[in-house]
């Protein structure tokens, strides 16, 4: 007998330094994004997943989570996995066979909890906002109306099409007065624009590492309200999720005890992305995203394409720009990538390309790169852009806010 099967052939790819580019893609699409060197160095190291060193880790991590999230609720946990994780923690842990839940949806990711929660067993009524508008308050209130919810769920920022949801605060209190918690997606706004989870009174918040947070892929981060826990205490019968079980996440984030292996580099790298954000404090974080946004806006605009989203739902953090008729974007991406090393997304359903504006994405060199590579790509497959135009427009309103924008 071998030791191996013969048959099964023994692969040779080269190391990875042969595989990555020499020189990296600046990534401006929605996610990952491009992490600060404390965050990258710190992912690169291992320690061990429990002990004294892990516990003051996590104890920092959650207090610097409080901060971020806005909270001052004890029950806010990481989630190893992608931020669709924490959102299936969410589900899983507050709905069930016989529970009722109205979904928000605008776009691919508000959709999601409808997945989700159908996959549960939950009854599912889904709200639909109109073409590049989110769900209004009186559509929510409309269908509190008629029947009875035990949970609404919404995203803050449509991170597919661009799109912010304007109603959040009222929504949110529209949820409560019908006796429904409210779970809220806020994985590409955190951070990027205002959420006071505790003032607005959210029982559940979601977010993942690796977009407005600025970190490595890997973790996410879930806040409970007491209500919503009370809910998950009291639940009866079964519980399908062991992982993603919220009661046991409790004995690792709570009580320093075994639940399973955490995702120790992604943890590190986090605590550091959540340092740098409390350093430069969240009101000079917004102003950057805000700012950052509204000079790529000015200059698109200027250079003579149209935005998709109605500057009333326009998010900080992604920004999708309509493509001109004539143009193909995938062409006009390739040579981004190709040319300028400048990688942009395309979009779910509509005929758009993306720019992130999340964490490092905001930075006057980034910007002007990015504009520049998109007024190029574009302009050279014959339509009427004007990529100067453009440049000096989101210089002048760079220049304006030269405080807010490093
Ligand atoms: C990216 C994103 C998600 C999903 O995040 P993953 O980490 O890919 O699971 C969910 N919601 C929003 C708003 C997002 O932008």
């Amino acid at each position: 007998m071998t030791p191996v099967d013969k048959d099964i052939r023994r692969p040779q790819p080269p190391p990875l330094t042969q595989v990555l580019p020499a020189e990296p893609l600046l990534l401006m699409t929605a996610g990952p994004v491009p992490v600060p060197a404390e965050v990258a160095r710190a992912g690169g190291m291992v320690i061990n997943h429990v002990g004294d060193t892990m516990a003051m880790v996590v104890r920092h991590i959650r207090e610097m989570s409080r901060y971020v999230f806005q909270t001052r609720d004890e029950r806010i946990y990481g989630v190893s996995g992608p931020a669709s994780a924490a959102m299936e923690m969410a589900v899983g842990n507050l709905l069930w066979p016989g529970r009722r839940v109205l979904v928000c949806q605008n776009g691919l990711f508000s959709s999601r909890f409808a997945e989700m929660a159908a996959g549960v067993g939950a009854e599912v009524t889904a709200l639909d906002g109109p073409d590049g508008r989110p769900v209004c308050a009186g559509m929510v209130e409309a269908a509190l109306r008629k029947g009875r919810f035990d949970a609404v769920t919404l995203v803050q920022g449509e991170t597919s099409s661009g799109v912010l949801t304007g109603d959040l605060q009222q929504i949110v209190a529209l949820a409560r007065d019908h006796g429904a918690l409210t779970i809220v997606d806020a994985v590409c706004t955190l951070s990027t624009m205002p959420l006071k989870k505790d003032e607005w009174g959210i029982d559940v918040v979601v977010t993942g590492s690796q977009k407005g947070l600025s970190s490595l892929p890997g973790v996410s981060l879930i806040s409970f309200s007491p209500r919503a826990w009370e809910v998950i205490q009291g639940r009866e019968g079964p519980r399908p999720h062991w992982c993603l079980d919220a009661a046991r996440a409790e004995r690792f984030w709570g009580e320093d005890a075994y639940h399973y292996t955490a995702p120790v580099p992604a943890l590190l790298a986090l605590h550091e992305a959540l340092r740098l954000i409390i350093e430069e404090t969240l009101p000079r974080r917004f102003n950057r995203h805000l700012h950052s946004s509204l000079a790529l806006q000015a200059g698109v605009e200027a250079m003579g394409l149209e935005l998709y989203a109605p500057a009333e739902y326009r998010l900080n953090s992604v920004l999708a720009i309509r493509v001109p008729g004539g143009v193909d974007d995938g062409v006009a991406r390739k040579y981004m990538t190709d040319r300028f090393k400048v990688l942009i997304a395309d979009s779910f359903g509509i005929p758009a390309v993306r720019i992130g504006q999340m964490g490092e994405q905001c930075r006057a060199p980034n910007l002007f790169r990015t504009l520049h590579a998109l007024g190029v790509a574009f302009a050279r497959q014959g339509v009427h852009l004007d990529p100067s135009a453009g440049m000096a427009s989101m210089e002048a309103h760079l220049a304006e806010h030269a405080e807010d924008v490093l």
